[in-house]
């Protein structure tokens, strides 16, 4: 182990780091190291990391075989653009179509809002060349998180987000999230119309059907608050898209590479999506990385022989050697370790551990999706007030006291960011999910 000198490093924090989202913080967890699903700081602390860093570390840290796989990598061949090809790009395209189970064509960026600006191009020029170059919008929803990027940002449901850096990119528009505890059309799960669903079906008919290019969205909403959609919704949004010629882009940048439950969050409805953008779990994040895989029929309307039909979009980083490298062997050894099964196990675990909070005065709501969870506090059961954020502040103080790191979401409208968060490694252990339910009761009970 490493020894650092923690003042000098957090006077050259203050001095030259600009962190993440964060309010001005000049006392920063600085993590040293990692292993499994825990995280060491710089004073010696461990910490459960029951966020996977942002939803992202899925096999785990301190893999030693994706750490050699992008060595090996870089001695081999560093780098060449994908204007041509190199082997590990091949191979991993290779792969994540065998994931996706059908035929799709991969375009490789380095992070997940670039793979969904790759998608929104995509979509814009297929209709373009497809002979309906008015269709430009998206449609997105409320609540959701798509990215940083003035695109993924105008497909970002919260507005929280996205004031002050308006205008962002035209054309995106949005309707209410399947969002059963806060019914947007005011029902309730099984005596309703999916109402949720409905909402796209009469936009682009208000917008025009001929204007709309595409639909995006995750799974299940993380970022916005872990909004699990019932069964019937995305195979009614298919339904919807394919009525109207609407391509679905399905944003598995969280929901992908395991961390639903099954290999890909879509595939837990049944769905097949035109066009799937995928980051994080793809390395496991220990590289960056990004993935936008775009149906074979629809890819290949761009590379007929002899046309200039191209996609025109290049991307220096995107589908570097030693990521792609690195990516392949984090899959191969989610394949041989079972690690897919293994979150779905988990998140029946997690669940059955943490029912118990159900009951709590606090908590109006426990929603999870494979090895997800989100937690909606409120201050009062019947009348579903959000908790006030001290309360959130606490829990999750309460938790890091203990060893456990959790996150918080949701953040529509201020007073909403109402919902903790769990999104742990797969490499947690049964003991680890006893550990988070002693904390979590723990945390909890501290509240008045
Ligand atoms: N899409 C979803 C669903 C995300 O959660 C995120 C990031 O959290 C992104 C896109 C953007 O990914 P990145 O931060 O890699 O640009």
């Amino acid at each position: 182990t490493k020894s650092f000198d923690k003042e000098s490093l957090l006077d050259a924090d203050r001095s030259h780091m600009w962190h993440h989202m964060s309010p001005y913080n000049p006392n920063p967890m600085i993590v040293t190291e990692a292993s499994g699903s825990w995280i060491t700081d710089i004073d010696g602390n461990r910490y459960l990391d029951g966020m996977s860093g942002l939803w992202c570390v899925n096999i785990g840290y301190g893999r030693q075989e994706l750490a050699d796989a992008a060595y090996e990598q870089l001695k081999q061949l560093a780098y060449f653009p994908l204007t041509q090809s190199h082997v590990p790009a091949i191979r991993l395209a290779e792969k994540v179509s065998e994931w996706l189970g059908e035929e799709y064509r991969v375009f490789f960026s380095n992070s997940g809002s670039e793979a969904n600006e790759v998608a929104f191009k995509i979509a814009r020029q297929f209709h373009h060349q497809n002979g309906e170059p008015g269709r430009y919008k998206f449609i997105s929803r409320h609540r959701a998180y798509h990215g940083n990027t003035m695109g993924a940002l105008a497909a970002t449901g919260q507005s929280i987000r996205k004031e002050k850096y308006e205008p962002l990119a035209p054309g995106f528009l949005h309707v209410p999230p399947p969002y059963c505890y806060r019914c947007p059309a005011g029902k309730s799960y099984g005596k309703c119309n999916m109402e949720c669903a409905q909402f796209f079906d009469q936009v682009i008919n208000w917008e025009g059907e001929k204007s709309v290019a595409a639909v995006i969205m995750e799974p299940t909403i993380t970022g916005g608050g872990v909004i699990v959609p019932a069964p019937e919704y995305m195979p009614k949004v298919r339904e919807i898209c394919d009525k109207y010629g609407v391509l679905m882009i399905v944003d598995e940048v969280i929901c992908g590479f395991g961390r639903s439950g099954e290999r890909f969050g879509h595939q837990n409805f049944g769905v097949k999506p035109d066009i799937v953008t995928m980051a994080k779990g793809i390395t496991s994040a220990y590289l960056p990385l990004s993935a936008t895989a775009v149906r074979a029929s629809i890819a290949d309307k761009f590379n007929e022989q002899g046309t200039n039909l191209h996609f025109r979009h290049v991307n220096t980083f995107g589908g570097n050697p030693a990521a792609c490298a690195l990516a392949l062997k984090n899959l191969e050894l989610m394949e041989e370790e079972q690690l897919v099964e293994r979150s779905k196990e988990l998140g029946e675990e997690l669940r059955t551990k943490l029912a118990f909070l159900a009951e709590h005065p606090y908590v109006g709501d426990i929603r999870s999706f494979g090895f997800l969870m989100g937690i909606e506090m409120v201050e009062d059961r019947k009348t579903k007030e959000p908790a006030a954020p001290a309360k959130l502040t606490q829990v999750i103080a309460e938790c890091k006291k203990r060893g456990l790191i959790i996150g918080r979401n949701g953040d529509t409208i201020p007073g909403f960011n109402n919902v903790l968060t769990l999104s742990p490694p797969f490499s947690t252990t049964s003991d680890d999910i006893d550990f988070i339910a002693q904390v979590m009761k723990e945390a909890f009970d501290t509240l008045e």
